[in-house]
């Protein structure tokens, strides 16, 4: 079976009558999560913070990162989740061992060649591959500039704390990089952290 069949096919078994009482649009706990679009998070993330279906708006990409600051997709998405669906906070949440971290652009982009796209295309559409790609070089210094970007984004109002988590996909773990409610930041001990320093020891930034 191909892929599409072999989802849609579980699809038939997923599928049962009045099994999923309907839920609202809003978040029920009023948060937007921004997280990273790594598989290990999938169907983790959210138990890993005590959230079920209907309780927080989701927002993923490569990463995390933001590379359009002032009115990119994800400010879009986080300016509808405000003043649309009653988002009152924002949980900027990047995690150990992002496949984003430390990427060489240039692999990349002969990887592309090599595929066929065309080296004029990547040159006029994305000049600057390593910004638009968003490869930052440690995931807390990511999560600490998305936040200072939101923070500062004056499409954001001033009462919506954002707040900055770093996430284990091995353990489920969340350390605090920034407290949205103070603005204290805790990223230097994170930085400094030794990767079994703690959990089971197989967390790796
Ligand atoms: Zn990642």
């Amino acid at each position: 079976m191909s892929k599409l069949e072999t989802i849609i096919s579980s699809n038939r078994n997923f599928v049962r009558p009045n099994a999923f009482p309907p839920l609202p649009k809003s978040p029920k706990k009023q948060i937007a999560i921004f997280t990273c679009m790594d598989t290990r998070l999938v169907d983790f993330l959210e138990p890993a913070m005590g959230l079920k279906r209907g309780e927080a708006k989701v927002i993923k990409n490569a990463g995390n990162t933001i590379v359009d600051p002032m009115s990119g997709a994800v400010i879009r998405s986080l300016v509808a989740g405000i003043f649309m669906l009653g988002v009152e906070e924002i949980f900027v949440i990047g995690h150990r061992d992002c496949g984003m971290a430390e990427i060489d652009a240039d692999l990349v982009k002969s990887d592309m060649i090599r595929r066929g796209i065309s080296p004029d295309v990547i040159d006029i559409h994305v000049p600057d591959l390593k910004q638009w790609l968003g490869i930052f070089s440690h995931p807390v210094e990511n999560i600490e500039r998305v936040v200072k970007i939101l923070r500062h984004n004056p499409l954001i109002p001033k009462d919506v704390p954002v707040h900055g988590l770093l996430f284990c996909p091995n353990d489920g773990h969340l350390d605090t990089v920034v407290n949205g409610y103070t603005l204290e930041s805790f990223s230097a001990g994170l930085l400094a952290e030794q990767p079994e320093a703690h959990g089971s020891g197989n967390c790796c930034l």
